[in-house]
């Protein structure tokens, strides 16, 4: 059994659980139109791993499918919301954190594995491993299916105005990594706080704060990390990038699991 150490960014996602599906706002999960990019070509049977138990949207529209369904997510209370939330029985939902290795009984057995703008909430390192236990799961010749939004979020932008005006900027974000540190913006993340559909103020900013460090990205980031991940001999071939939907600058990405030194 792989022993892992507890990624501290779970208790964040802890405070939330359905609350994300049941109060968030609207367009932090994917349109039916994004659900169908994600579906595409997928059929009755086939392996599928979605990483992050709020997509239940996605969860939902696999299992209509027939699709068998794995869902992995490392926050406990985001496990047992979906429990609860979908038919007995009807998918293997398990806590895991995606940038460990894989479950030994699951590696190398999925066809797809996918995830809405779940790299949107990984630092630097977390990006490439969170890509490697993605990979860790596919079969050769099977697909990663991950959205990620592109640049800054409205509420990043507003942090680093207020980060600026006060010459507190360098204490939580680094130009040049383009991380930006949420447990380190202390009053500058309270003052720029924007709503999250229903979600209590109070609460989106705990959540906010546990989310810690988080890379943004432009498609070049993305290309680039997605050369250095490897796992066993095995890569990541990216296939295409397909604009998101009405998401401004988001993009879905289409990436093969491949032995190293092949194209898909
Ligand atoms: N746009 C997304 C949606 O529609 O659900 C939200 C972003 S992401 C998919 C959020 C989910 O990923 C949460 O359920 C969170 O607990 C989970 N998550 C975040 N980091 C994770 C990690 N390292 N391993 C496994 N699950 C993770």
């Amino acid at each position: 059994m792989t022993i892992q150490t507890e990624n501290a960014k779970a208790a964040a996602w802890d405070l939330i659980g359905s609350l994300f599906w049941e109060s968030g706002r609207t367009t932090a999960k994917p349109s039916d139109e994004e659900i169908g990019l994600f579906l595409h070509g997928i059929t009755a049977g086939a392996r599928c791993t979605v990483v992050g138990a709020s997509t239940k949207d996605l969860v939902e529209a696999l299992l209509a499918l027939g699709a068998e369904v794995t869902v992995v997510d490392f926050s406990e209370r985001m496990c047992e919301d979906l429990r609860a939330a979908l038919p007995d029985g009807s998918c293997r939902i398990l806590r895991h954190d995606i940038t460990q290795r894989a479950p030994e009984e699951l590696r190398g057995t999925q066809q797809f594995v996918l995830n809405d703008r779940l790299v949107n909430r990984f630092s630097e390192v977390e990006a490439r491993k969170g890509l490697e236990g993605m990979l860790d799961l596919l079969t050769d010749g099977g697909q990663v299916r991950a959205s990620i939004k592109l640049g800054l979020y409205p509420m990043d932008e507003r942090m680093i105005a207020n980060g600026t005006e006060r010459g507190t900027l360098e204490s939580f974000y680094d130009a040049g990594t383009k991380v930006i540190d949420f447990a380190a913006a202390g009053d500058v993340l309270s003052d720029s706080l924007l709503p999250h559909g229903g979600i209590d103020s109070e609460l989106l900013l705990r959540w906010y704060r546990g989310r810690g460090r988080e890379q943004r990205f432009d498609h070049e980031d993305i290309a680039a990390l997605l050369t250095t991940v490897d796992v066993e001999g095995r890569g990541l071939h990216l296939a295409t990038a397909t604009e998101f939907g009405q998401a401004p600058k988001t993009k879905m990405y289409t990436a093969t699991a491949v032995r190293s030194g092949q194209d898909a």
